[in-house]
């Protein structure tokens, strides 16, 4: 795509640049009869669906505890002190994110103070279809607890291979992270799990519904998530990740090439895009991918993202230019390899997040950065952030008035309540005096 020598509006740009024709609308059509029948056949229903859709009876969607511990106890050490760490580097950035209440005296006698209040319980996806991420796991188990949420579950799709569980690895980050509600489901079915709550043939409630369900999935877990919101609160909709990347002749091609295959290998309706102002390093870029494509162990899902017309390598005049058209993509994941990139990075206003130079790939913020990878997608980021402590606070105003505070401010309180021919508004506050 060459964009050199165009002036468009940003919204016309918007338009222009690429993106996945991901139609979430059209999958509401799919999920919609699949979140009903949950709703009315409860685990039933989860049974039939986990059998429809992953190949695999289950007698139960509750994955037992001693299955957790097992899967633990036969981690991979070196994983599992990758997973250590990540959850380390994860505590120390979310914690800080905690709000303190804030108390605003607004006149003597009236203040109101917000008041920062996890909500009481949540439900976290983590994908399991084409690939398996404990990642996910930390991303979104670290920041709900150091919100201070009480009851945390989480549900990742049952795998045939793993006699029905979610994969070990999965279950053992759980393990790691003290999180022993664990359930064997998948898609649009665990949405709805989760918003509704589930019970068995018996009655008994099996899944208490949650407050809150976050978390990255496919179309499926995205179209759910936005047929269900209202009945639940959700994070943004993490759709197949992308990676915009704004480039100059400083940028080394071969790290350039690296990390937009890196993030195609997530799934073929991954999005890769490359900015440059450089026909020089565009073409350096294109030669690095034939050879690391071929080279890569899922060249196939690598190869149909990056064909895919989600993915493209955009010419535009300069740099500056490149800054319009990556803001107006609003990527995922940003990467941005020139020779002032820190400077450019804090002039960014749409993306999920930012990774700033050579030394700080997507990769990194994958699994070990301290950031979090549950990110927007879609052009979300325009007005979305990522998972963060925040999805799970609520702020509560507490109003605190005293009788010569509200008797100074009456007058005022009727006039707006007569404007909007709200009378009662108004002879509440005239009762009192
Ligand atoms: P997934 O767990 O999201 O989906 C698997 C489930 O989809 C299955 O269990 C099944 O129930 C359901 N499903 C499959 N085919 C279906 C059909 N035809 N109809 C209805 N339901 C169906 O796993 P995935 O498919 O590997 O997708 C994970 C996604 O998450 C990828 O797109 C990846 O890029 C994305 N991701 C995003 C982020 C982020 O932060 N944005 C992070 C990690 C992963």
């Amino acid at each position: 795509m060459d964009l050199r020598g165009r002036a468009l509006h940003h919204r016309e740009l918007r338009g222009v640049v690429p993106r996945a024709a991901l139609d979430v609308e059209g999958a509401l059509a799919t999920v919609r009869p699949i979140c009903d029948d949950v709703r009315e056949r409860g685990v039933a229903a989860l049974l039939d669906l986990t059998e429809r859709f992953d190949g695999v009876r289950l007698d139960d969607v509750r994955v037992p505890a001693a299955a957790l511990q097992t899967a633990l106890d036969a981690l991979d050490p070196a994983v599992r002190a990758a997973l250590e760490e990540s959850i380390r580097r994860a505590r120390l950035v979310h914690a800080d994110q905690r709000r303190a209440d804030h108390t605003t005296q607004v006149v003597p006698g009236g203040s109101v103070t917000e008041r920062w209040v996890p909500v009481e319980r949540v439900g976290l996806y983590v994908p399991g279809g084409l690939a398996v991420y404990p990642s996910s796991v930390v991303m979104n188990v670290v920041p709900a607890q150091e919100a201070g949420v009480e009851q945390i579950a989480v549900t990742s799709p049952a795998q045939r291979d793993h006699g029905g569980l979610p994969h070990p690895t999965i279950l053992a980050a759980c393990a790691l992270l003290g999180v022993d509600e664990v359930y064997a489901v998948g898609g649009a079915q665990a949405v709805a799990m989760f918003a509704y709550g589930a019970r068995d043939a018996a009655g008994t409630l099996v899944v208490p519904g949650v407050d809150v369900v976050t978390g990255p999935g496919n179309i499926y877990v995205a179209a759910a998530k936005r047929l269900l919101k209202g009945v639940i609160g959700i994070d943004s909709e993490a759709g197949p990740t992308e990676i915009g990347i704004l480039a100059d002749d400083s940028a080394d091609a071969r790290s350039v090439a690296a990390d937009l295959v890196s993030q195609a290998e997530h799934d073929p309706m991954a999005a890769a895009v490359l900015v440059t102002p450089s026909p020089a390093l565009a073409e350096s870029v294109q030669a690095q991918l034939v050879g690391q494509v071929a080279a890569t162990k899922h060249r196939d899902r690598v190869a149909t993202a990056l064909a895919g017309p989600q993915s493209a390598i955009v010419l535009v005049d300069d740099l500056d230019a490149g800054m319009e058209v990556v803001d107006a993509y609003a990527a995922e994941h940003l990467e941005i390899h020139t020779v002032d990139a820190r400077e450019r990075a804090a002039r960014v206003r749409n993306a999920g997040a930012v990774f700033v130079g050579r030394w700080a790939p997507v990769s990194l913020g994958d699994y070990c950065a301290g950031s979090n990878h549950v990110l927007p997608t879609g052009g979300c980021a325009c007005h979305s952030g990522g998972l963060s402590v925040q999805t799970f606070l609520r702020g509560i105003h507490v109003v605190d008035y005293d009788e010569a505070a509200l008797r100074d401010v009456a007058d005022h309180v009727v006039a707006l309540a007569d404007a909007e021919d709200l009378p009662a508004h108004g002879d509440a506050v005239r009762a009192r005096f």
